[in-house]
C-alpha cells in the first residue's frame, strides 16, 4: 500500500519541532514535496494522530544478528571486546550469499518494525571462507542490496576496505581472509555497485580500521575518492587497546592521526569514536563528521562511554547504530545513551535542551539530523524533498494513555510499550501494518531455516 498523494494528520514531529495539523504531499517516487501546517487539510485522508520521521540506522553488521546472545558466557575472567571477535568470526565463516540475505531480510525487516526506516550497512564479508572469489564478485554486496529491497529499507551499502590485521601490517588471520579485497578490486566493486543506486539505495565507501588499513592504502583509497560525495565510515577508538597500539606504531590517538592525514569532513562517519582525547574532540566537532554512536554495543562489548555531553557543548554531530544488533529499536539505543551519561555524571536529562526542553525528543531529533548525514541520503526528517520515511504513532497505546503528543518521544525512548508504533512507510511504501513487518511470516520463515542450518 502506498501513502495517498496528498494526506493529513493531527501532529507531525517537524525539523522545528510539532506542529498541529499538518498537510504533507508526496510524489510517486516516495519523495516529500510539501509539508504544509494549520487548518488546511479538510476532505484529505488522514494518516494518523501522530506522524514521525523514521530513524536511519547509521552503523549495521547484520550478519551479526545470527550471533547476538551467544557470546554471553564467561570464559573465566578475560572475556573483551577481542573474544567477542572470535566468536563473530566462528558465524562469519559459515555464511554464504543465501544465508546473508536471509538473516539480513530479517533483520532489516525486525528494524523497520523498532522504528528504523534506512540503514548504513557496514560490508566487510566479501569473499568466500578461503578468501577466493565467488562466481560474482559482488555476490555479498548483492545479496545485502536484495535484502534490504525485500524488507523494503532504505540502505546505504557501505563497501569495507579490511586489508590487515593491525597496526604492525602483519597479515590477515585465516579468519579474516574473506574480509579482504585488493585496493583496485575495492575501487573497482564500488564504481559497480555504484550503478546500482537509486532513490532507497547508495554507496558508500568504509575503511574497516586504521589497524586494519595501512596509511598509503587509506591516502590512495581516499585520493581515488570511488563514490564522490557519499558517506565515507571508519570505526575508531572503539578500544583502549586500539588506542595504545596506534600511539605506538604511529606515534599519535587513532582521531588525531586520521585528522592529521585524512581530510575529514561532513561525508564522514567516526563509528564509535569512543575514547578521545579533549583536543581530539574538539578538532573532531569542528569538522562536521558525525560521531557514530553504538550505545548498546558499546556496553555489550565493554567499549566504553563516549563523552556526550562534552560533545554536545562543542555542537559535535552524533548518530545512532545497531552494530553487533544485540538491540533494533532505535529508542532502546538512545536510552542507553542517555542513561550512561546519567549513571556517569549522577544527573539526570543530560541530552535535554536546558529550560524544560523534552530528553527524549532532543535525543531523537538530534540521531535523525546526525544519522541521517552519515546515509547520505535525503532521510530521517518530515521535509520537503526528504523520502517519506514516516512512523505512524498510536496514541490509543497503552503506554500513551494520558499523555500528549509532545511526550510522545520521551515515553517511546524511557518507556518504549507495545502498540506505541502502528505503521511505518519507507519512500511512501507501507512496510509495518499494526506493528507487523507486512512480510513478516515468510522473512522469518526462510530465518528459521537458515539459523537452524547454522546451528
Ligand atoms: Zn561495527
Amino acid at each position: 500500500m502506498r501513502l495517498p498523494d496528498r494526506f493529513r494528520c493531527d501532529h507531525a514531529l517537524l525539523p522545528d519541532g510539532w506542529a498541529d495539523d499538518v498537510v504533507i504531499a508526496v510524489d510517486a517516487a516516495g519523495t516529500i514535496t510539501d509539508v504544509a501546517r494549520g487548518d488546511l487539510g479538510t476532505g484529505l485522508p488522514t494518516l494518523g494522530r501522530w506522524l514521525v520521521a523514521g530513524m536511519p540506522n547509521l552503523h549495521s553488521h547484520a550478519f551479526q544478528r545470527a550471533m547476538a546472545g551467544r557470546a554471553e558466557r564467561g570464559d573465566g575472567g578475560g572475556d573483551d571486546f577481542w573474544s567477542w571477535r572470535e566468536a563473530m568470526y566462528a558465524v562469519a565463516s559459515r555464511i554464504d550469499p543465501v544465508s546473508l540475505q536471509a538473516i539480513a531480510a530479517e533483520s532489516y525487516a525486525r528494524m523497520l518494525e523498532a522504528g528504523y526506516s534506512a540503514v548504513c550497512e557496514f560490508h566487510y564479508v566479501h569473499r568466500q571462507p578461503d578468501g577466493s572469489r565467488y562466481a560474482d564478485d559482488d555476490a555479498m554486496s548483492l545479496a545485502l542490496l536484495a535484502a534490504a529491497r525485500e524488507a523494503g529499507i532504505g540502505i546505504t551499502l557501505l563497501p569495507v576496505l579490511y586489508q590487515v590485521g593491525g597496526f604492525d601490517g602483519r597479515p590477515l588471520a585465516p579468519r579474516q581472509r574473506r574480509f579482504a579485497l585488493g585496493t583496485d578490486d575495492f575501487i573497482a566493486q564500488v564504481a559497480r555497485l555504484r550503478r546500482a543506486e537509486d532513490a532507497d539505495a547508495r554507496i558508500g565507501v568504509a575503511l574497516h580500521s586504521l589497524r586494519a588499513v595501512s596509511p598509503e592504502v587509506l591516502a590512495e583509497v581516499v585520493s581515488a575518492d570511488p563514490a564522490p560525495g557519499a558517506p565515507i565510515h571508519i570505526h575508531v577508538a572503539e578500544q583502549l587497546a586500539e588506542v595504545d597500539d596506534c600511539l605506538q606504531a604511529r606515534g599519535a590517538r587513532p582521531v588525531a592521526w586520521l585528522l592529521d592525514h585524512a581530510e575529514v569532513d561532513a561525508r564522514w562517519c567516526l563509528v564509535h569514536a569512543t575514547h578521545l582525547s579533549a583536543g581530539e574532540r574538539g578538532r573532531l566537532a569542528a569538522t562536521g563528521a558525525v560521531a557514530g554512536l553504538c550505545p548498546t554495543t558499546e556496553a555489550n562489548l565493554g567499549d566504553g562511554l563516549f563523552a556526550f555531553p562534552e560533545w554536545q557543548a562543542l555542537g559535535g554531530v552524533y548518530g545512532i547504530g545497531s552494530d553487533s544488533q544485540v538491540c533494533l529499536s532505535p529508542f532502546e539505543e538512545l536510552r542507553w545513551l542517555e542513561y550512561g551519561q546519567r549513571l556517569r555524571l549522577l544527573r539526570r536529562n543530560v541530552a535535554a535542551p536546558k529550560l524544560g526542553g523534552s530528553c527524549g525528543e532532543a535525543l531523537w531529533r538530534a540521531a535523525c539530523l546526525g544519522s541521517a548525514q552519515a546515509s547520505g541520503r535525503a532521510v530521517g526528517a518530515i521535509a520537503s524533498g526528504c523520502r517519506a520515511d514516516l512512523l505512524v504513532l498510536d496514541p490509543e497505546a497503552p503506554a500513551f494513555m494520558g499523555r500528549g503528543h509532545v511526550e510522545a518521544l520521551d515515553t517511546l525512548v524511557f518507556v518504549g510499550g507495545e502498540g506505541t508504533l502502528r505503521d511505518a512507510y519507507v519512500g511512501g511504501r507501507r512496510v509495518v501494518a499494526g506493528g507487523r513487518h507486512v512480510d513478516r511470516d515468510r522473512i522469518t520463515a526462510r530465518w528459521r531455516a537458515v539459523m537452524r542450518a547454522l546451528g
